[in-house]
């Protein structure tokens, strides 16, 4: 809702809020991200310019630390135009990443212009903030979406021995000011349009808003390049029951007190998949402890205690690192996933001069990054 959601009213990443994401956790996560941007940028040749966008940025922590590593290999990244273009629908959030990216050096912009508002990030990158990624303007980019799809909604549809029915919402005749569930008593036009037909569960969850979302995603990769990396919790296909509701980091009931509380359904990997629609590539998912082990995080961990002092941040970083890593934690249900152009992995002449090219360089992450 626009004006009730939780989004727009509270929106709580963070520590004091209603949940905690891996960038708020450890700052060597959103390293790691930088650094998979920088190599996918070298192994596509280096384009002279580039957009990262970045789909429901938060705080804007993330964005920070990817910002901070560019910074550091500014050499690198000298000859490249880069600009940062922040997709995201909640006021207050905007504002907080505004004062986290620019120390509040931002202008709103006019209501013909596609950004509703723009600034210049610390580092002298500008910064444009709008409400849907189709007001971004076109050409080549890079797309980041973390912890972004499980936060749009979904549909839920359960089996039944009459077929396919919605599951619905409902007001509770007897109880005053109670939502219940329900299923609709025939078929809706969601059960016709949304249910595969080798479906094989019994109960599914669908965002078709995240289909949409990734159709045009693969659409823009395929046209003006780039790449997509999606990391959020989530299955390939294989769970049902998922949606749940978070409020001051404890589950809530996802029918009491609507608005106030984070509701979340795990994000389903095969539908994405479906809905690139061959357009672009698709890697993953892979779950993040095997994306951020590839990435080096043991090795950006070891740097980080060598250079800190005192036992108190040492045993913060040790437990941060658990936090992203352990597969009881965040580790396992926690996965990357990517679209990247077809040419990314497969010479388009390949198959008439196997061997009159040098072999594309693997895309981290999925594999083991080589650092050159
Ligand atoms: N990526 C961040 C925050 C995740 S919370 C992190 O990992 O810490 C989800 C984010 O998506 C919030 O910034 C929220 O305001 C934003 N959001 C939710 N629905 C959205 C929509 N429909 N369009 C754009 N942004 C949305």
């Amino acid at each position: 809702s626009p004006s009730q959601g939780y989004y727009t009213r509270r929106g709580g990443v963070g520590e004091s809020g209603d949940f905690i994401t891996s960038p708020e956790i450890s700052q060597v996560f959103g390293e790691l991200i930088g650094i998979w941007y920088i190599s996918e940028w070298m192994a596509m040749g280096k384009p002279n310019t580039f957009q990262l966008v970045e789909l429901g940025p938060g705080r804007g922590t993330l964005m920070e630390d990817i910002l901070r590593v560019f910074k550091q290999l500014a050499s690198v990244l000298s000859k490249c135009d880069v600009s940062v273009h922040l997709v995201e629908v909640s006021p207050k959030l905007s504002e907080i990443q505004a004062v986290m990216l620019t120390g509040r050096k931002v202008q709103p912009n006019p209501e013909d212009e596609s950004a509703y508002m723009k600034g210049i990030s610390k580092a002298g990158i500008p910064i444009f903030w709008y409400r849907d990624v189709q007001d971004v303007p076109p050409g080549y980019s890079f797309y980041l979406a973390h912890e972004f799809f499980d936060a749009l909604p979904i549909h839920k549809f359960q089996r039944t021995e009459r077929g396919w029915r919605e599951v619905l919402v409902d007001i509770d005749p007897e109880v005053p000011d109670q939502l219940r569930f329900v299923l609709s008593p025939s078929r809706t036009p969601a059960t016709q349009n949304f249910i595969q037909p080798e479906e094989t569960r019994d109960h599914v969850e669908v965002c078709p808003e995240a289909g949409v979302i990734v159709q045009r995603l693969a659409s823009r990769i395929e046209k003006d390049g780039g790449a997509a990396l999606v990391a959020d919790y989530g299955h390939d296909g294989t769970k049902t029951d998922t949606f749940r509701g978070f409020r001051n980091h404890k589950l809530h009931d996802v029918l009491s007190a609507p608005g106030t509380a984070d509701l979340t359904a795990d994000v389903d990997f095969s539908y994405l998949r479906k809905m690139a629609e061959g357009k672009t590539a698709t890697l993953g998912p892979i779950k993040q402890r095997e994306f951020l082990k590839n990435m080096g995080i043991d090795l950006r961990l070891q740097v980080l205690l060598q250079n800190s002092g005192d036992t108190a941040t040492r045993e913060q970083l040790l437990h941060s690192y658990d936090m992203l890593m352990n597969p009881e934690k965040m580790g396992d249900c926690f996965n990357f996933f990517a679209l990247l152009p077809h040419q990314r992995l497969v010479h388009p002449d390949k198959k008439d001069k196997p061997a009159s090219k040098s072999p594309l360089p693997p895309v981290a992450g999925f594999n083991e990054l080589l650092l050159k």
